[in-house]
């Protein structure tokens, strides 16, 4: 028998790249492979305490870990800084890496990169090994980010980014509308922040053109036109740890099994999940609107309040809160989010959006509540609610607050809208059969293993 092959993968370091590659990764090895995941040094802290000595990763993955050229207590919740950083310090430690790995009789077989990290590209080739980029986001997303030439020649933005006008625009017939507010770069910081990061996907666009496959963690059906538009992008999607009967690992704060006993004593398709991903932080007016509202449904709910989600003091939470809602509401600190979306005591999802918490609740035929903040979370939200049409949002008032009076009402009307539920169910078993023998993802994915072998 042969040597097994050895990826190195490395993500961009932020909780919803790390999740989807180290899924990635751990189907690699199912099938034989070795993998190094390169992690931040900061991040690989992170991962290492949130493991569980139950997920006994060592033999079959090696987690190592390189600079990302900020302090520790630089803010890396700054994605424009962060990236600065990171261009800056770790393409010289990637190559230092790959070398030292090199030295020994276990060379790097193929290095598979997150696509916001196009240099590792660069630095592959220049190694002689095989490379290939990973996206972990809408194809959508990656079509916009592909035409921004276009849009500037079509007079939509200017040379450094910025909207002409703020308008709905379509990157091809059968793509669905973009406001040109929502463009991943458009609705992030100030306009400097936002010049910024256009430059920089501008380099990353011509850095990842050495990439030898771009595979994607959507699905075909899912997302027909914008497949169509960039064909270069192959989905592999879902990427699920449930699609192999595993555990979900890479996450940045250890888990509170509490959860999944919690949602066993539920009545079936009963209990409001509600998330916001790893970013999203709230002002202290918000939070208490939310908790307020989840009071006011009066049904079940799970809410994942993050040890840094509100700005405010002491818990955040309205006075008497905790006391009235009682074991109604359960609020933890983190929670096996893909297993609790698959748990039959599950209504509906009120989510940011985040293209991960989309691809988990579409695969679960969870309907949504969709609550965005910023990056793609717009984008996703016109998928779920205009396109695929299994989910609403939510109205805002004049100071750009959801009333706790609005999610009660369209918590009713979603969970009275069979249409919805009925659609969610046709998504998920489109999800699921995309991955099994047959479907597209699968024949992706298998036709990806193979050339990595080859
Ligand atoms: N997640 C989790 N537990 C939580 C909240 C989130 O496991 O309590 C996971 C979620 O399943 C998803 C990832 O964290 O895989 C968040 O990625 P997403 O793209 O949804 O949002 P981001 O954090 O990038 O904004």
């Amino acid at each position: 028998m042969g040597k097994k092959p050895h990826v190195l993968a490395l993500p961009y370091p932020a909780q919803g790249h790390v999740i989807p590659l180290m899924e990635l990764s751990q189907c690699l090895v199912k099938l034989g492979f070795k993998v190094t995941f390169v992690n931040s040094d900061f991040n690989h802290k992170r991962v290492v305490n949130a493991l569980s000595a139950k997920d006994d990763i060592g033999g079959q993955i090696r987690l190592v870990s390189i600079p990302d050229g900020l302090e520790d207590w630089e803010d890396r919740n700054d994605l424009v800084k962060l990236t600065e950083a990171i261009f800056r310090v770790m393409p010289g430690k990637l190559e230092e890496l790959i070398e030292e790995i090199n030295g020994s009789d276990d060379k790097i077989t193929c290095v598979i990169a997150d696509e916001n990290l196009g240099w590792a590209m660069g630095v592959a080739e220049k190694m002689g090994i095989k490379r290939a980029a990973f996206w972990p986001a809408s194809a959508a997303l990656l079509a916009s980010i592909f035409s921004i030439g276009k849009l500037v020649d079509d007079g939509i933005l200017t040379n450094e980014g910025i909207p002409v006008k703020n308008q709905m625009i379509k990157l091809s017939e059968t793509m669905p509308a973009m406001d040109t507010a929502h463009f991943v770069w458009t609705c992030i910081g100030d306009l400097s922040s936002q010049k910024l990061l256009f430059d920089l996907i501008g380099r990353n666009n011509k850095a990842i053109l050495p990439a030898e496959w771009l595979v994607c963690n959507s699905i075909y059906d899912l997302e027909p036109a914008a497949f169509n538009l960039a064909s270069e992008m192959l989905p592999i999607g879902p990427l699920l740890a449930s699609n192999r009967l595993g555990k979900s690992i890479g996450h940045f704060w250890p888990e509170d099994s509490i959860c999944l006993r919690w949602l066993d004593n539920q009545t079936a398709c009963s209990v409001i999940y509600v998330a916001f991903g790893s970013f999203t932080v709230f002002d202290e007016t918000q939070f208490q609107e939310l908790a307020l509202g989840l009071e006011l449904t009066n049904r079940p709910f799970l809410w994942v309040v993050r040890p840094d989600i509100h700005t405010g003091k002491n818990d955040g939470y309205p006075e008497g809160f905790q006391e009235r809602v009682g074991t109604r509401g359960l609020m933890v600190g983190w929670a096996s989010q893909q297993k609790v979306l698959s748990h039959p005591s599950i209504a509906c999802f009120l989510s940011h959006c985040g293209w991960n918490s989309t691809m988990e609740g579409v695969s679960n035929g969870v309907p949504f509540l969709c609550w965005p903040y910023f990056a793609d979370q717009f984008l996703n939200q016109g998928y779920i609610c205009d396109v695929w049409k299994v989910g609403l949002g939510f109205n805002r008032d004049e100071r750009g607050i959801i009333q706790q009076g609005e999610i009660k009402n369209k918590v009713n009307q979603l969970l009275l809208d069979e249409k919805i539920k009925a659609r969610a169910l046709v998504l998920k078993e489109m999800a699921m059969n995309s991955v099994t023998e047959g479907g597209n993802s699968h024949k992706n994915f298998k036709n990806f293993i193979e050339w990595i072998k080859s």
